[in-house]
């Protein structure tokens, strides 16, 4: 203890090595691993085959399990497994892949899982990037592609700070567990199927870091997300010609309903704003109800008779029920919008319709919890401007936490804001420093003999 020898020469390794971590991350840029549930002709195969070669090349066991819906049947209609939906996502050639550093199991020692999504989400507009968005070019200090920073290159960290420990023999007192995931971009069926493998098996770690895009911030906390469309009904009819009172027989404009309805929800999102249970300390975001998609009306001549409505709401984790869900939001959503259309004659008579359409979990570390404290010595050490936030998307955070009874953080390089984006770039500064605070946390956390 105290000189850190051991540290510092597997910090030296990383630094002389940063090429490998970004051509690795090149290499899983390359493989388009596109969500097998979001493209016709692209799945998270290959990757998964180049995270098993790595994990091979370090000596270690590649073991993989299949995403197994019939194994799933008790979280039926749970995040991860919603009915109509995940059950129509084919997962064959799709697995998990995992594996484990054993530690010596001598004295003081604990286990940590590292772990990540491999699947990214297609790029709509090819023609708006810079650079090809699977060709992972590096330019102004970033390497350019999708997926890059959501979440190859938490994983491509992860793994590189994996292998600085073995490249360099250090006698880990606990084991590290390392988890490369597919589909999570889909609601997280993947993680589903991880931690009910985990739990079946009793493998247990006394804390996971999930690498999802954090800016290198510690993340205690992610959202649940709920996809909910609303249909408003109208009358149809001719649109330039008079038309009598809808009560003896004219039209009613759906679109026009709909957009009343739509300032109602505006109302009330302006209530959530300063809603303490609406708001979290590590959050900037208060919970919302965000349109995202209007649809209605048949053409120009004719008053719409039908519009929908699609709005994403946010949860945070102390506002949902004992199975995770969003129950409480919903109720109060419909509410909501009942009350609105009982206020309105037209509506009154032809309700909006809620269909709940998807929704994914979310999870919290305690900031008391003692890995909190021990992570951020850790990081502090490499990177002092490191701070606690929470993540306002949704992250697969959740199910190692229950069915495993693994608290789980997330901590990974790249700017959320930069997800799922057109030029999506993960800045190299931030993927060598991540690696580095990946590769400490496993000496720090497990124990390590400095020989
Ligand atoms: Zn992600």
């Amino acid at each position: 203890m105290g000189s850190h020898n051991k540290k510092n020469e597997v910090l030296r390794w990383i630094e002389s090595n940063q090429e490998q971590l970004v051509e690795l991350l090149r290499s899983m840029v390359k493989s388009r691993p596109v969500n097998g549930a979001l493209s016709e002709t692209e799945n998270e195969k290959e990757v998964q085959k180049i995270v098993g070669q790595v994990i091979q090349d370090m000596g270690l066991c590649v073991n993989s399990v299949p995403v197994d819906l019939s194994q799933l049947e008790a979280y039926r209609g749970m995040p991860g497994f919603v009915t109509g939906y995940t059950d129509q996502i084919d997962f064959t050639e799709r697995e998990n892949v995992y594996t484990r550093i054993e530690g010596n199991n001598t004295g003081e020692k604990r286990s940590l899982m590292l772990v990540g999504h491999a699947d990214v989400v297609p790029v709509e507009n090819p023609e708006k990037w810079d650079y090809p968005p699977f060709e992972g070019q590096e330019a102004k200090g970033f390497l350019y592609g999708r997926g890059t920073v959501d979440m190859l290159g938490g994983i491509a960290g992860m793994l590189i700070a994996m292998k600085a420990i073995q490249e360099n023999h250090v006698k880990l007192k606990g084991d590290i567990w390392f988890g490369s995931i597919v589909g999570e971009e889909t609601g997280g069926t993947g993680m589903l199927a991880f931690s009910e493998f985990l739990r079946k098996e009793g493998i247990f770690a006394d804390a996971a870091i999930m690498g999802e895009p954090t800016n290198l911030q510690l993340s205690l906390l992610c959202r649940g997300i709920l996809w909910v469309d609303v249909e408003v009904y109208g009358k149809t009819g001719h649109l330039e010609v008079t038309q009598p009172h809808w009560s003896q027989g004219g039209v009613v404009s759906a679109i026009e309903k709909a957009f009343h309805l739509a300032d109602a929800i505006e109302e009330l999102n302006k209530d959530w704003e300063s809603r303490p249970d609406k708001n979290h300390e590590l959050l900037r975001l208060p919970c919302q109800a965000k349109l995202s998609k209007i649809q209605g009306g048949h053409h120009h001549s004719s008053y719409p008779d039908r519009c929908v409505l699609s709005y994403n709401l946010q949860v945070l984790p102390h506002e949902t029920d004992e199975n995770g869900l969003g129950t409480v939001t919903k109720r109060e959503f419909e509410e909501y919008i009942a009350k609105v259309a009982a206020s309105d004659p037209w509506m009154r008579e032809h309700p909006p319709k809620v269909t709940w359409i998807l929704e994914a979990n979310c999870g919290e570390v305690p900031r008391e919890h003692p890995f909190v404290d021990a992570f951020m010595r850790t990081a502090k050490e490499i990177t002092p401007e490191i701070t606690l936030t929470g993540s306002e998307f949704h992250t697969d955070n959740e199910w190692p936490q229950k069915l495993a009874g693994i608290p789980t953080v997330n901590f990974g390089p790249g700017n959320p804001a930069l997800a799922h984006n057109d030029n999506e770039r993960c800045s190299i500064w931030q993927l060598v420093e991540y690696t580095k605070i990946i590769a400490c946390q496993c000496m720090d956390w497990c124990g390590y003999e400095e020989e």
